[in-house]
């Protein structure tokens, strides 16, 4: 790596684009203190990738190590200096980090089990389904046969995903209630409607997944397909509606959705500008089922689903 770095450098210089530049290096001081100086010879603060890792420096740039409250979220950073992601054990107990650092609390699932961590992110050996946890906004998490809850409402998200056997089969009963007066209502001004894509098998999703991948590469599938298990149209809950591409946003279809969809008791799942929150980039057609209340609940609070329930969608690996 560092022989290539140093060609490409040499080549920058011979071209004259570039002044002859001084590497970037780390340091450590008398007490024993990590600082990174960076190529213009300023030293690193706060957040840092070096390498493949993250590091975490104070406003003095001094490389912090340990647990780091920041942001509102813990984390921890091993002697090294390096952001601790995964299962960590430290001071006798087990810790688990999403691949953003973020620690976690209540139910997280990792290589196709659930654990329970307490409110600290100790993880706890009981069955995760004898737990409750209360998310970010007060409400209630559970786990009941694998699937995760929030206040009754089955999550099926970056972070939650479904087990590999649930196969509802179709599109619930009640969500297809729902569709049909949605669907009539807007028959009735002139407006069509249909179900472009309904629900999906865990087998038929992790296809669809994989080719998504190959054509695309892993970072960009995952802002817009759902790996297997994790994707809502498992759940019989959800499915996307007319031209799935982003010329459907524009269309009186996808405006009049935006303003009544949950009158029907539907919500748009991955709003504008929620790609942080949702894992997912602007899906104006895609619709999830709550129910009339829930969604009228959600619209009113103008929030996605995960602000509202106070929960991530992140994956751990
Ligand atoms: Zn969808």
């Amino acid at each position: 790596m560092k022989k290539f770095l140093c060609a490409v450098l040499a080549a920058a210089i011979a071209a004259g684009t570039m002044a002859i530049p001084v590497s970037a290096a780390w340091e450590q001081d008398a007490s024993g203190v990590w600082r990174y100086e960076q190529s213009d010879g300023s030293l690193s603060t706060g957040w840092q990738k070096i390498g493949d890792c993250w590091y975490f420096f104070s406003s003095q740039g001094e490389m912090r190590t340990g647990w780091q409250y920041l942001g509102q979220n813990w984390y921890y950073f091993h002697p090294s200096g390096a952001m601790a992601t995964g299962w960590v054990q430290t001071g006798g107990k087990w810790y688990f980090f999403d691949a953003d650092g973020k620690m976690r609390t209540g139910f997280v699932h990792d290589g196709n089990c659930w654990y329970y961590l307490d409110g600290n992110g100790a993880w706890t050996e009981d069955d995760p389904e004898s737990h409750t946890a209360v998310t970010k906004t007060g409400k209630t998490a559970s786990l009941k046969n694998g699937m995760f809850y929030v206040d009754g409402i089955l999550i099926a998200n970056k972070s939650y995903p479904l087990p590999a056997g649930y196969a509802p089969g179709g599109l619930t009963s009640e969500t297809q209630q729902a569709f049909s007066e949605l669907h009539n209502a807007m028959a009735a001004e002139g407006l069509s409607l249909w179900v472009a894509s309904g629900y999906r098998s865990y087998d038929y999703q992790a296809g669809l997944y994989r080719k998504y991948v190959n054509r695309d590469g892993k970072a960009a599938a995952d802002r817009y397909s759902a790996r297997a298990g994790y994707s809502e149209h498992q759940t019989g809950l959800a499915f996307d509606v007319n031209q799935v591409d982003d010329s459907f946003a524009n269309t009186p279809q996808a405006k009049w959705l935006a303003e009544h969809a949950w009158e029907y008791g539907f919500i748009i799942r991955y709003p504008k500008g929620k790609e942080g929150v949702t894992g997912y980039q602007y899906e104006p057609w895609h619709l999830r089922y709550l129910g009339k209340e829930t969604a009228k609940a959600v619209q009113d609070s103008g929030l996605c689903l995960e602000e509202y329930l106070g929960i991530d969608s992140v994956y751990s690996r």
